[in-house]
C-alpha cells in the first residue's frame, strides 16, 4: 500500500497545508480518505482531479469533509468528468449533510439528492470490501458518529484513528498492525476535554499498547507545538515515529 498525505492539519487547514485528507493505493485502485478542507487543491497540484475509485469518511466534521462539495461540482460539470457514481463510504448521515452542504435551496435540494453522482454506503461497526482493501471499522469516541478504520491489504495492515479521544474500541482496531496514522491534536495538558483527540502521550501509548510496527503521526493543529507532540510520543513508544507531511508518500 503506498499512503499519499493531501492534508494532515488538524481541525483547521493550517498556513499552507490542508485539513485532513489521504490517498490509499494499491493494485491500481485508490481510495480516498477524508477530503478536508483545502485537500482538493493539494490533489491537484500533482494529480488528475477524478483520482479516487472510491471515498472513505471518519466522520462529518468539515476539516474531514468540507471539499466534497467542490468534488460535487467537478462531478457534474467538468468537461473531462467521468462517468458513473463515485462509491462513497460514510456515516449514515452524509448523504443528507452534504446535500444540504451543496444546495442551501431546500426545493433544489428535493431533486438534488446526489445520486446521480454518487452511490453511499452507510458505515457501521463491521469490515467492508472496497477495492482491494478489507475495511474493519468501529466506534472511535468523538462528540458525533465517527469511526477508526483497521484497512489490510496483502498481509499488511494499516489502522486509522481518525479523531477519536483514548478509546478500547480503537486500542483493538490497532492491535498488531504494521502502521498506526494517528491523530494527535495536542499536548497532554491537564485541562484537556475527554472523548474528542488523543495528545501526542495517548498516540505513543496507543502505538505501545496495541503493539504496532510503526507510527505516522498526524492531526496536529497549527497552535501546537508538534516538537512538544512527538516529544511526548516518543516517551512513549520505542518504535519508527513520523510526523506525515503534505504531498508526502509513505510505502507501507
Ligand atoms: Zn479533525
Ligand atoms: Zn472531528
Amino acid at each position: 500500500m503506498l499512503l499519499t498525505v493531501l492534508g494532515c492539519s488538524g481541525s483547521v487547514p493550517g498556513p499552507g497545508t490542508a485539513a485532513s485528507g489521504y490517498l490509499l493505493e494499491a493494485e491500481g485502485f485508490t481510495l480516498g480518505i477524508e477530503l478536508g478542507t483545502g485537500t482538493l487543491a493539494q490533489l491537484q497540484l500533482d494529480r488528475d482531479p477524478f483520482a479516487f475509485d472510491a471515498l472513505l469518511f471518519s466522520h462529518l466534521h468539515p476539516d474531514h469533509c468540507a471539499d466534497f462539495s467542490p468534488l460535487t461540482v467537478l462531478r457534474r460539470y467538468h468537461p473531462e468528468r467521468p462517468a458513473g457514481r463515485l462509491p462513497v463510504y460514510a456515516p449514515a448521515e452524509a448523504p443528507s449533510r452534504f446535500v444540504a452542504a451543496y444546495s442551501p435551496d431546500a426545493q433544489d435540494r428535493a431533486v438534488t439528492d446526489l445520486s446521480d453522482a454518487y452511490a453511499f454506503t452507510a458505515l457501521g461497526p463491521r469490515t467492508v470490501h472496497i477495492g482491494p482493501f478489507a475495511v474493519t471499522a468501529d466506534r472511535a469516541a468523538h462528540p458525533c458518529e465517527a469511526f477508526a478504520f483497521r484497512i489490510t491489504h496483502d498481509g499488511t495492515t494499516l489502522t486509522y484513528t481518525g479523531d477519536t479521544g483514548w478509546s478500547d474500541a480503537v486500542t483493538a482496531l490497532a492491535r498488531d498492525a504494521d502502521v498506526l496514522l494517528s491523530e494527535a491534536s495536542w499536548t497532554h495538558a491537564d485541562d484537556r476535554p475527554p472523548d474528542l483527540h488523543l495528545s501526542g502521550t495517548e498516540a505513543g501509548r496507543l502505538a505501545s499498547v496495541a503493539g504496532v510496527g510503526r507510527l505516522l503521526i498526524t492531526h496536529v493543529t497549527p497552535w501546537t507545538p508538534v516538537d512538544d507532540v512527538l516529544t511526548e510520543a516518543k516517551a512513549e513508544f520505542a518504535g519508527e515515529i513520523t510526523r506525515v507531511r503534505p504531498r508526502e508518500a509513505y510505502r507501507l
